[in-house]
């Protein structure tokens, strides 16, 4: 029998997780589930939770465990999740993650690691296109014509987020609140720690690999 996957990534940031997300819900064909696009159903209900959540998806700020888990909770059941998901932006910290396995026991968690150093070199070089949001990288995807944007032809910008002290601080966050994830997954024995530090085809081959011993064939 085909083992269904119900997949959770995490890593720090820069490690590329959204994309092998992506990746990995095409390539085993079930919905990718963004925790942002949770948040968007429940405001676009009207409902007092959505409410509440709008407050926080205007400012930008990271809203409390509680009413990301009561969304999450809300929105999930009403997905069609029999064939199984991958979900991107969650569980952030085991607390969530706890919640998580009471909705839906998750069978693979995708641990995409790189070094401080590394996810600060790729941060800091990030531009990004504020008008087709098309995005570049100092010395691994330059544009052809220095800080111009090669598909619509305006100025690039760095992210005003991705300076080294902004980036270090959002990294402690991680190590602290969302790193102990891997000793709560691997304890559930459903833990993949994967060398974020290469290619996105390798590293994404790698995680097709090691998930294929563990039973899931696409
Ligand atoms: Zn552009």
């Amino acid at each position: 029998m085909k083992k269904r996957l119900r997949a959770v990534l995490f890593g720090p940031q820069g490690c590329g997780k959204g994309t092998q997300g992506q990746l990995l819900a095409d390539r085993f064909d079930v919905p990718l589930i963004g925790v942002g696009d949770l948040f968007r159903a429940e405001i676009s209900e009207r409902s007092s939770l959505g409410r509440v959540a709008k407050k926080y998806v205007e400012t930008g700020s990271l809203a409390p465990d509680d009413l990301t888990n009561a969304i999450v909770a809300n929105q999930m059941k009403r997905l069609d999740l029999a064939r199984g998901f991958v979900l991107d932006g969650y569980p952030r910290n085991v607390e969530q993650a706890i919640h998580l396995d009471r909705i839906a026991k998750i069978s693979l968690a995708i641990h995409i690691k790189i070094s401080d150093a590394e996810a600060i070199r790729r941060l800091t070089g990030r531009l990004q296109c504020r008008f087709c949001h098309q995005t570049y990288h100092l010395t691994e995807a330059p544009p052809i014509k220095p800080g111009v944007c090669a598909v619509c032809g305006r100025k690039l910008v760095k992210r005003t987020d991705d300076t080294e002290d902004l980036i270090r601080n959002r990294l402690a966050n991680y190590h602290f609140m969302t790193e102990p994830l891997a000793a709560y997954y691997r304890q559930r024995g459903v833990l993949l720690a994967i060398n974020g530090e290469q290619p996105i085809p390798y590293v994404f081959e790698d995680i097709v690999k090691k998930a294929g011993k563990l039973g899931f064939k696409s």
